[in-house]
Order: structure tokens, then C-alpha cells, then sequence
């Protein structure tokens, strides 16, 4: 995602922080720090910064909980509204989904339990429950406040995002628990109806209340639900599809003798993201455009596709089902799989062509 800078990186996984969350800061430092001075816009600063870490801890819980299932986790967004956590595949099977799902809400809880735990300490059982406490999460800066305000919004975040409405994480179990009864390919439709329903009530009592950052909420669940199901009912028509079905019989090759300028040519005649390089009938090493392209500013347009052309050649079965190509394409960095089928090569497919067809 555009405009989006790395802060950490755990267990492999990116954390990237979006910029428009700079505004977020700087409006809740305004905010506090209007009535209460510098004091107040540090405070203000340190509730945002602090609640954003829960986020951060519960889009940790949904992906350590995914790498533990195998399935890979490209990175973790932070935007203004939430957090998310972008996975490289959905998750094949339903426990895995739910236990994914249930890992972010739960560490809430944890966080939750634990800050209660810190303040029954502090301030003993009378003080926890009392209208002051809750308060204190309002200003004036203090460290009662920030605690109130991080214990009640871990508590906001566990009960939120378990809404059974999809793409919520509660949407994700409904629709697992779903799927364990009737398959995935209709617990979709019916997760993704229902969360449109509950989507458009949410919708209706933040334009009520006048909360218009709940009816902003509401229409993002409400196009997340859509989405999910366009994706399931794409996911279902290419199930069927094989690797060889889908190669481009037709595609352009070159051969090793062939100067970069040639495949620079065909570069701008066609949309092919991959060239198979061949020498007679065998397949001796393949060019991407990105890589056509630095060849030519590199070596030039004069030099021999033989010396530029990657070698390391990934090959698969033409039988191979397309969903179970996509996730290989993960561990490829950009490169395409050379599919054989019972006459030799049958072509090259790269992640850009897969992506297309699903
Ligand atoms: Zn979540």
C-alpha cells in the first residue's frame, strides 16, 4: 500500500504504519491538549500510540496463530480505522480459520485481564467499578486515565471485532462454525448476507446517533461482505482449473541466440508478463518484462537473451490445480513455474496470470 512505512518487522512479517495515522495522532494530541496544554497533547498522543500497540498485538495473535497453520502472512497495515493483517491465502480449513480468527479478539482479552489485574492492584475492586475510573479515560492526563482508557478499549476491541458479521473476525467464525455444517462455498453466502444485514443496521444507528465514524465503519463491513463473496464464488469457478488449461499455447518465445532488443519488441507488442526462452524443443530459461528491461538498460539492447535469462527453472505438473499453484508464488519472488505436460513444455505461468484468471 501506497504512503505506508515499515516500523518493525516480526517473525518475518512486515509492520507498516499507514501516514494518515500521523493525522490521527495529531488530532487526539489537539484534542487534550486544548483544555490541558503540552501535558494533554502528550497524554493524547501516548492513548492513540498505546491503543494502536493492542491493534498491533491483535493482527500478531491472527498471524503467529496463520504462520502455526501454514499459511503466510505478507504484512501488517495499520490505517486510521484498524489494523490488518493481509494473509497470503485464505486459510483451506474451517478450524483453521476460526482458531485464526479467534487469536486477535483473545489477545484483547488477555491485554484486558492483565490491565485489570494492574488496577485492582492499584486502586482495589471498589475503585475499578466506579463512574470516577471510567471517567478518567476523558482527561485530565493522568496515568489512571490512560490505564481506564487502554482497559476499556482492549474491552471495546474483543466485543467489536466479534461481531458475527464477515469480514469482522466474528463474521470469520460464524462462517467456519457455518462451514463445518454446509461447506465453505455456501457458509460464505450466508456469512456474507448476514453481515451485509448487520452492516446496514450499524449503518442506520450511526446515522441516527449522528456517529458518522460508525456509519463509516458500516459501509466498510457492508463492501467487505460483497467482497468476500465475489471472492468465494471466484474461488469456486477456477477450483476446477488445472495449470496446463490455463497456459497460453500461443505465447511468445525466444531463444537464446535472440538479442535483448528482439524481447524488448515483443515486450511492447504484447500484455505476456513472462517469455519462455527455448532452444529447439527444451526449455532453457525464462525472462520476466521487469527483467528484459533492466537487461536492456544494463547490457543493452545488443547483448544475447543466453547471458541475461535466469536458469533456476521451477517446474509443474500440468495437472497441478490452479488453488494449489497460487500459494507457491509466494516463495517464487516474481518468478514464473515452467508447466510440463505428457507432450514436454506446455508453457510458462506466472503469478500475474494466475491472478488474473482468479
Ligand atoms: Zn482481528
Amino acid at each position: 500500500m501506497k504512503w505506508s512505512l515499515r516500523i518493525a518487522r516480526v517473525s518475518g512479517i512486515d509492520i507498516k504504519v499507514h501516514a494518515s495515522f500521523l493525522l490521527v495522532v495529531l488530532y487526539f494530541a489537539a484534542m487534550f491538549g486544548s483544555p490541558h496544554g503540552l501535558l494533554g497533547a502528550a497524554f493524547g498522543a501516548a492513548v492513540v500510540i498505546t491503543l494502536f500497540a493492542c491493534v498491533v498485538l491483535h493482527e500478531l495473535g491472527h498471524s503467529l496463530v496463520a504462520q502455526r497453520f501454514g499459511v503466510s502472512v505478507r504484512e501488517i497495515i495499520l490505517l486510521p480505522i484498524g489494523g490488518l493483517a493481509r494473509l497470503g491465502r485464505e486459510p483451506s480449513r474451517p478450524f483453521h480459520e476460526l482458531v485464526i480468527a479467534v487469536a486477535g479478539p483473545l489477545v484483547n482479552v488477555v491485554i484486558a485481564v492483565a490491565l485489570t489485574g494492574l488496577a485492582l492492584a492499584l486502586y482495589g475492586p471498589h475503585m475499578l467499578l466506579s463512574r470516577q475510573f471510567f471517567d478518567s479515560a476523558l482527561g485530565p492526563p493522568s496515568f489512571t486515565g490512560l490505564l481506564s482508557s487502554l482497559l476499556w478499549a482492549n474491552v471495546a476491541l474483543a466485543v467489536f471485532n466479534m461481531i458475527p458479521a464477515l469480514p469482522m473476525d466474528g463474521g470469520r467464525v460464524f462462517r467456519a462454525l457455518l462451514a463445518m455444517a454446509v461447506g465453505k462455498p455456501k457458509a460464505t453466502r450466508i456469512a456474507a448476507t448476514v453481515g451485509q444485514l448487520l452492516a446496514a443496521g450499524l449503518a442506520v444507528i450511526g446515522i441516527y446517533v449522528g456517529n458518522l465514524i460508525l456509519a463509516l465503519i458500516a459501509a466498510f463491513v457492508f463492501l467487505g461482505a460483497s467482497q468476500e463473496r465475489v471472492n468465494s464464488q471466484v474461488t469456486e469457478a477456477v477450483r476446477g482449473l488445472s495449470a496446463g488449461e490455463v497456459c497460453d499455447p500461443n505465447a511468445i518465445t525466444l531463444m537464446p541466440g535472440d538479442m535483448v532488443g528482439s524481447a524488448v519488441d515483443h515486450l511492447l507488442r504484447t500484455a505476456q508478463t513472462h517469455f519462455a526462452v527455448v532452444h529447439g524443443e527444451h526449455l532453457v530459461g525464462t525472462l520476466s518484462r521487469d527483467e528484459v528491461l533492466a537487461a536492456a538498460g544494463a547490457v543493452g539492447l545488443g547483448a544475447f537473451v543466453a547471458g541475461v535469462m535466469r536458469r533456476d527453472i521451477v517446474q509443474i505438473d500440468a495437472g497441478m490445480p490452479l488453488d494449489e499453484l497460487r500459494p507457491m508464488f509466494m516463495d517464487l519472488g516474481g518468478r514464473p513455474v515452467a508447466v510440463f505436460g505428457p507432450h514436454g513444455f506446455a508453457g510458462l505461468l506466472g503469478y500475474e496470470d494466475v491472478s488474473r484468471i482468479a
